[in-house]
């Protein structure tokens, strides 16, 4: 079945033939490697790790890479945002955050590293057989980026590494931490960016950490013990860190946004679907207008968001500036999801509590979307940085 996306011809300036060939190849992927698993996998709170093989076999991890380290070669935003869409329409947001581990973690290493290093830390990841993982925050510094504590110290040929990161997805089976470190003196020019192999003596992960949602992905604490980390592993320059995490960003917070976006999506369709069929005072509960209402303002702000969304990633496609309005659409488009996934759980009333309809999932996945990659309170401090100027 074709999708909205894929047969509305007002997406068609976004949307081509070759992202909806992107968008069919995803699509059956996902039918037929997550979803029929996907359910098990929550309740496990784990995928199988040789999932990451098979994504990569069906072009999905190497979507956008450069073909020099196993990528499929550029592709345009649209692209992206078409095999991202459909991997999060499995109904797990914490396969596609698990599974997408490496899009925050290997930009850094392409936009910093050496040719060296990009031989070496990227084609393995996007072959599916290493996991990698991008190592920010700490037990005491998150949204105070500038803050972080993990010390990086140069003896000789290596650097030794002291400290934590904390809630890093894929943290508890990654091979490779993209790992934020403080190499200089305190705030943000004394960060430098480290790639920390997971089998240096001195590295070791906790338990998994247990979530409120995305319970198919493995989040972790990590912590470092005197672990040497070769000099050949500092990405770039010493100093360049801060930087390089601020532009890694707003890739970051536009693949929240479209998470969020497809989340309210589904909870759209979840609960279009549930009031036809459920019946109370004898007729469906779609019968009563409050209840069309409210599915109407849900619709309307699915729209609205799914619109400015695609807005904001045809300019960034067009190599226009958008941080201010990036921030907007991650924001935007969490509070929609924030919205629609309450009013889907509640629609479906006391079922929409229970494990066994999606919305409940939907519900409880969404919750982070406002919280990571920046919260919405730091997506504000950006934004009225530039309306105040
Ligand atoms: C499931 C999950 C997966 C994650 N994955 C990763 C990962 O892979 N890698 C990684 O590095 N991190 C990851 N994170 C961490 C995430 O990015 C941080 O949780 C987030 O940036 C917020 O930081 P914090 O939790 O330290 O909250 P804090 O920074 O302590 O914020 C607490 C509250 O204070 C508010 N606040 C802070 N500063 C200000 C301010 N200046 N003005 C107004 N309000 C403010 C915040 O908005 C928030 O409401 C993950 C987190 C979770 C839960």
């Amino acid at each position: 079945m074709a999708s909205e996306t894929e047969t509305k011809a007002s997406y068609q300036e976004y949307f081509g033939e070759t992202q909806n060939i992107i968008r069919r190849t995803v699509r059956k992927f996902v039918e037929r490697e997550i979803k029929p698993f996907v359910d098990e996998w929550e309740e496990k709170c784990e995928f199988p790790r040789d999932l990451y093989g098979k994504a990569a076999e069906a072009g999905l991890l190497g979507l956008g890479y450069p073909e020099e380290y196993g990528g499929s070669g550029k592709a345009d935003i649209f692209s992206e945002i078409a095999a991202g869409e459909e991997l999060m329409r499995c109904g797990s947001a914490g396969v596609a955050a698990g599974l997408g581990s490496l899009h925050i973690s290997i930009p850094p290493i392409l936009s910093l590293g050496t040719e060296e290093q990009k031989q070496r830390l990227v084609p393995s990841v996007l072959r599916g057989e290493k996991i990698s993982a991008l190592g920010i925050t700490e037990p005491n510094a998150g949204s105070d980026v500038a803050n972080i504590k993990t010390k990086a110290t140069r003896k000789g040929d290596h650097y030794v590494v002291n400290g934590s990161k904390m809630f890093i997805t894929s943290g508890g089976r990654a091979d490779q931490l993209t790992c934020a470190v403080r190499t200089g003196g305190e705030g943000y020019q004394g960060i430098s960016f480290l790639v920390i192999p997971s089998d240096t003596p001195g590295y070791s992960v906790s338990e998994k950490l247990k979530k409120m949602g995305w319970w198919a992905s493995d989040t972790a604490q990590i912590f470092f013990d005197d672990c040497k980390v070769p000099v050949e592993n500092l990405l770039g320059e010493e100093g360049q860190g801060f930087y390089a995490i601020m532009e890694n960003f707003q890739n970051e917070r536009l693949q929240i946004a479209i998470m969020a976006n497809v989340t309210s999506e589904m909870a759209l369709e979840e609960s279009l679907r549930y009031v036809r069929e459920r019946e109370a005072f004898g007729r469906p509960i779609s019968g009563f207008q409050v209840t069309r209402h409210k599915l109407v303002d849900m619709a309307t702000l699915v729209e609205a968001s799914r619109e400015f969304v695609y807005r904001v990633a045809a300019k960034i496609n067009a190599g226009e500036n958008q941080i201010k309005e990036i921030s907007m659409a991650k924001n935007f488009s969490c509070m929609v999801s924030d919205r629609v996934t309450y009013d889907a759980v509640q629609l479906h009333g006391g079922y929409g509590y229970m494990r066994e309809y999606l919305v409940e999932r939907l519900y409880r996945d969404n919750r982070i979307l406002s919280i990571g990659g920046g919260t919405q309170e730091i997506m504000k401090e950006i934004i009225s940085k530039f309306i105040f100027t």
